[in-house]
Order: C-alpha cells, then sequence, then structure tokens
C-alpha cells in the first residue's frame, strides 16, 4: 500500500539533494560583526553608514567529507497526527547529512525540549543513537516528545535548504539573539495555546499546545485530548519561513502599508503548500483519490486540517483553492485573509501550468478526449501526474523565494511582489515555454491586484528597470574585484563585505543619484516636515542561480535604506518612513534593475497616514506622546495571546 511504501521509499527534494551534495568550504570560524560603522567619509563628508546586519554571520552547512553520508533519513507527518496512514500521512523525508547533538543541534538550528507548561524538560532527541538511526529516527508519534523535536528540525532543515536552493547562497538569520547568532531555537513546547509564532527578539521558533475541545472534532484527533501545533507540516513550514523572510527583508518585519504583514502570511503559506506537494507520495495517494484533479485534491490544497478542526472553523485553517468568482484585493482585510488572496493568486498559476502539463499524459490516456474513462485511473499515469505535480510545485516555490530578491527593500505590495515574480522568472528563463508569467499575471488581475506605475499589464511592462539615467558600472562591484570566502555561496568576509558595502554607498549618495535610489537629501526631508537619516548599506549579498536548463545566473543584490522622521504637527503626530531601493548588479558592475521606493512624495506620506489610521493599521501602530509607534512586534501582533477566542487567520 502506499503509505507502506511512503515509509521506506525516502522522499528527497531537489533542495536537499542540492545541498546535501554541494562541496561548501569548511566552516571558518568568524569574527564578532563589527557595530555600525558611524558613517563614510570619502573627502565629501559623511554621506552613509553600513548597516551591522552587512557582515552578520550567515550559518554554513557542516562541509561532507568522503565517506559522510549524503542524508539523514527521518519521518515527519506530511500533514499533521489526524491524518490517516492510509492517505500517505508519514513521509521519510531525506535531510542534508550534518552531525547532531543532543537536542537535535545542528549547523542552523537547535531544538528546545523545555516544557514550561508541564514544567519539565524531556529527553533530548539522540538523532545519533544507532538504535535511533537504524530505525530511520523516531516513530512518529504524538505522545513521544523525541519525535516532537525530530519533526520540527527535518521540516525546518527541509525548507531553509530549498532556500538555500532558490537563491544560490546561505541565508543569515534577521533575529536580534547576539549570542549564537547562526542557530535559530526552536520550542515544540513552547506555551499553552493553539497557535505558533516566530519571536525575533529571542530567535525563537514558539509552537504551542492545547487541549481539543471536548466534543469530536474530526477523525483521530480525542476529544479533550491535546493537539501540538508542531506536529502540523504547514504550521512548522510557515513559522520558519517567518523567519527566512525576515533575514531576506527586515523591514518587512514593519507593517507600514495594508500588504506589508499580509505579504508575510501569504507568502509563509506558499513556501508551506508547496513543500507539501514535494512529497511524492502524498501526492500520489491524494491524485489517485481525485482522478488527477489537484483542485479537487484537499489532502494537498489545505493548510493546518487538525488546528482548524481543533480551534472549531469546522474546515482546515486555510486553503490555496479559490472559490468563485475568487475574493478580489481589499486593503482593508484582516492580514492572514488578505495574505490568503495572496496565496491563492499564486497557487491558481500553479494549477494552470499544472493543466498544460498534465494535458498531453490525459490525452494519451483518454484516446484524445482529455477526459479519463470511470474507475480508477492507472498507476503509470498516477505516477506521471504525480511527478508532474511535485516538479512544477519544486518550481514554483523556487521562484517565490528568488522573488524575494526583487522586491524592494521597504513596504512591499502585492503588486511589487507580482513584477518581483515576472522578473525573477524572466531572468532565469526567459522563453517561458509554459507560460508561467502569463499565469501569474492572469491570476493577479482575477483578483485586482495591480501595480502602480506600470502602462500595462503585458510582460514587458511588468518587468523592474534599470536606472531611468545612464549610470556608469560600479566598478569596485564587478565580479573581477569580489572576493568570496571560499565559495561563492558562502558570501564573503567581513572587511570584503564592508569594502563592497562601502562602494554602494559612495556611489548611491553621489547628488546626482540620489533619488535613483529613493534617498532625498537633507534640504528635501525638511521640505517634508521632518529630518533626514544618512542612508544606510543593509546588505550585499551574490546569488548564483541554477535554472531548469542548468542555466547559471550570478548576480550581486544589494540594500541600501534611508529613515525619515515627519515631525509632528498640531493635530498630526509625527512618524516615520523608510525608502530606498534594492539594487541588482550582473558581473560587470552595471545596474540591471534598480527597484528603489522614495520616502518622499506628497503621495506616500498622505498613504502612510491613511494606513496608520485604518482598521487594519490601527492593530499595529499607536500614538505614543506625539508619534506613532508600533504598538509591539509584527509576529506578535498576528499572533494572539492564548484564551483569545478563535476566529480564522489568529493563528500562525
Ligand atoms: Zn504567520
Amino acid at each position: 500500500m502506499a503509505s507502506g511504501q511512503a515509509e521506506h521509499d525516502s522522499s528527497t527534494t531537489q533542495a536537499a539533494a542540492a545541498q546535501a551534495q554541494s562541496r561548501d568550504g569548511a566552516a571558518a570560524p568568524r569574527l564578532p560583526p563589527p557595530e555600525s560603522a558611524p558613517g563614510e567619509d570619502d573627502g565629501l563628508g559623511v554621506r552613509f553608514g553600513v548597516a551591522a546586519a552587512v557582515t552578520r554571520e550567515v550559518a554554513r552547512p557542516f562541509a561532507r567529507k568522503s565517506g559522510d553520508p549524503l542524508y539523514r533519513p527521518l519521518k515527519v507527518f506530511t500533514s499533521d497526527p489526524a491524518a490517516s496512514r492510509m492517505e500517505a500521512a508519514v513521509a521519510q523525508i531525506n535531510v542534508p547529512y550534518e552531525p547532531l547533538a543532543p537536542g537535535p543541534v545542528g549547523s542552523f538550528f537547535k531544538v528546545s525540549s523545555d516544557d514550561p507548561q508541564q514544567n519539565v524538560r524531556y529527553g533530548a532527541a539522540d538523532l545519533n543513537d544507532s538504535c535511533v538511526l537504524m530505525a530511520g529516527g523516531y516513530a512518529p508519534s504524538p505522545s513521544e516528545p523525541r519525535f516532537h523535536q525530530q519533526m520540527v528540525y527535518a521540516v525546518c532543515s527541509s525548507v531553509y535548504a530549498v532556500f538555500r536552493g532558490a537563491l544560490g547562497r546561505h541565508v543569515a538569520w534577521g533575529f536580534r539573539r547576539a549570542d549564537d547568532p547562526a542557530r535559530l531555537e526552536l520550542r515544540p513546547f513552547a506555551f499553552k495555546g493553539a497557535n505558533a509564532w516566530y519571536d525575533k527578539e529571542e530567535g525563537a521558533l514558539c509552537f504551542g499546545y492545547d487541549v481539543a475541545p471536548l466534543r469530536s472534532v474530526g477523525k483521530r484527533t480525542l476529544p479533550g485530548g491535546y493537539v501540538f501545533t508542531c506536529l502540523s507540516h504547514d504550521i512548522i513550514a510557515h513559522e520558519v519561513t517567518h523567519a527566512l523572510l525576515d533575514g531576506l527583508r527586515a523591514h518587512f518585519s514593519s507593517p507600514t502599508g495594508p500588504d506589508v504583514a499580509a505579504f508575510h502570511e501569504g507568502f509563509a503559506d506558499m513556501v508551506a503548500i508547496f513543500q507539501r506537494l514535494s512529497y511524492r507520495e502524498l501526492v500520489k495517494t491524494a491524485l489517485r483519490k481525485a482522478r488527477g484533479r489537484l483542485d479537487q485534491a484537499p489532502l494537498l490544497t489545505d493548510l493546518a486540517h487538525q488546528l482548524g478542526h481543533a480551534l472549531e472553523l469546522e474546515a482546515a485553517l486555510r486553503s490555496a483553492l479559490s472559490k468563485e468568482p475568487p475574493d478580489g484585493y481589499d486593503p482593508d482585510a484582516e492580514p492572514h485573509q488578505l495574505g490568503q488572496v495572496l496565496l491563492c493568486a499564486v497557487f491558481e498559476a500553479y494549477l494552470v501550468v499544472f493543466g498544460r502539463k498534465a494535458a498531453p499524459f490525459l490525452r494519451l490516456a483518454s484516446n484524445g478526449t482529455g477526459i479519463c474513462p470511470p474507475g480508477d485511473l492507472p498507476a503509470d499515469l498516477v505516477d506521471l501526474l504525480a511527478h508532474a505535480a511535485s516538479a512544477l510545485a519544486g518550481h514554483f516555490q523556487s521562484l517565490v523565494i528568488r522573488a524575494i530578491d526583487y522586491c524592494p527593500p521597504v513596504n512591499v505590495t502585492f503588486g511589487e511582489f507580482l513584477r518581483a515574480l515576472v522578473t525573477a522568472d524572466y531572468d532565469l528563463v526567459p522563453d517561458d515555454p509554459w507560460g508561467y508569467r502569463e499565469a501569474l499575471i492572469d491570476a493577479f488581475a482575477r483578483r485586482d491586484i495591480y501595480p502602480r506605475h506600470v502602462p500595462t499589464l503585458a510582460e514587458d511592462a511588468l518587468l523592474w528597470r534599470p536606472p531611468r539615467r545612464a549610470m556608469p558600472p560600479l566598478a569596485g562591484l564587478a565580479a573581477a574585484h569580489l572576493m568570496f570566502d571560499g565559495d561563492v555561496a558562502a558570501g564573503a568576509s567581513p572587511a570584503e563585505l564592508t569594502r563592497q558595502a562601502r562602494a554602494l554607498g559612495e556611489f548611491a549618495t553621489r547628488s546626482q543619484h540620489l533619488h535613483e535610489f529613493g534617498l532625498v537629501s537633507q534640504g528635501e526631508a525638511a521640505a517634508l516636515g521632518g529630518t533626514a537619516d544618512l542612508p544606510m548599506v543593509e546588505s550585499v549579498r551574490s546569488a548564483r542561480r541554477a535554472g531548469p536548463d542548468g542555466q547559471i545566473a550570478c548576480d550581486l543584490v544589494a540594500e541600501i535604506t534611508q529613515r525619515v522622521t515627519i515631525r509632528p504637527t498640531p493635530g498630526e503626530p509625527g512618524y516615520t518612513l523608510v525608502g530606498g531601493a534594492t539594487v541588482i548588479l550582473d558581473p560587470k558592475g552595471e545596474i540591471r534593475y534598480l527597484i528603489s521606493k522614495s520616502a518622499a512624495g506628497s503621495e506616500r506620506l498622505q498613504r502612510r497616514r491613511d494606513f496608520m489610521q485604518s482598521a487594519q493599521g490601527r492593530q499595529f501602530w499607536q500614538v505614543d506622546g506625539a508619534a506613532y509607534a508600533e504598538k509591539t512586534s509584527l509576529y506578535a501582533a498576528l499572533h494572539l495571546p492564548a484564551g483569545t477566542p478563535a476566529v480564522m487567520g489568529a493563528a500562525t
């Protein structure tokens, strides 16, 4: 049976294979990052600073030596403990091998076994124990705490490998904890409550657990028994994506517009759902049941089944499928609901492309009609469809992650994410034989998601542009001048990164370039009724990406931002806003794309004030003295405290 096979036939995602087989340089000890440089003076006065994040320590995977295994096979729930084993609820996945201390504690993650609710510390999962190794890890069980620890480690490691593969480099975390900055802490028993969240201050993913309602809440969930969010595949993948996105775009943690919090939510759901679609046995089982119709396979399209039932929603927490007509873009919607609009748009594009890829197989199996006769589909057909669905999910997952490099550094909107998707895909796959980009543009338009400042929705109009005025190449950032610390993916030494950041800062803050980079002069800030901080170079990252046909693209991606503080006026509290640009350079140092967002402009100021006074904005902002201040961190605001009445979107 499928479930039996699933337990013995390990599933290796493409990203896990890439990470396991890569030859990284040895993990050299890194010096602690220097404090933020006070400002850079090149003889023309102090014009910019280099943020401490530029030299933030990046964890490196274990350097595999000859004879080391490629993978560590570990069992996980593909959905949650309430799913049936006959529906491939358990998969054995191949996690890139690394030596682990009990916990487990590896290069990127350390798992805590503390349970403050019960006031106990469970035995740490020792995945190197010979009995555990022979069994392929701990057996899935909601009553074995060491399995909980294994599950969060395995799913987080798999998602991390996907990010690394898509971006072509290692990913730094964005949290503020100073000790052990390379490892995100995973707390599977963090608190009482059917909820989970990313704690940016402590650098931890906190998973709660709670007692299920006393009445029956769906199959295989004991009324009054425990429901663990750390055993939900989707919730783990969703939460670690919040943390990874925070490492890539620190300013997206500040809800400066109606789309920012919703983007975090929708993006985390996208990564989670495409991750689930990488489990081939699960996809085969679901497609067999749905007779090849992905849009009729809730096993694949629903998120967090058990939690949804435990919250008495009578359904999964969220679904990637749209109703007809689909919900349109509504800036006043609650962030999880608005995020679902984004999720559904991307998933609809995925379904459209899957339909194109599946059509030849269905025609072959149906004498050309495309409609299969009643009864079970032939096993070979199910195999082919499952292979196509999983491979395509991998492409879409990689694309949405790669698109983050093409987003502006601050205040992202859904329309800008569409432009980022189109440009990121065009950069790697210019000919687009399956129409990915057209499917994405259509799906966004069906939901009234439109980018600003584009003349049409044609593909070429949506591509990001080089600077409007001709600029010379940044010679200091040409590939010939870049020094890598062993491997392109590993980045450079702190001294070299600082040199690169200074080269960008010096260039962007020349008076003739300021506006192109979304920066303002002190005089312009004064005219807006405010003051401007020094522009800060926030990141400089090299990326080496491989396309589906084996093509390689190397780029340098950097961010520069500037904070402008608007002073309060009578009846109007003050506030800060951030402008700046994402810069993508080719190996010669030419600017290929300049994705800027100016802090100036009365329209942006007005939109910002409107947002902070809106229903959604008031969830995040309050007037503190004479100025607007964030109430709490975005992740805390999206997570309601335990005991809050459950509503759709309250969790995760
Ligand atoms: Zn979330």
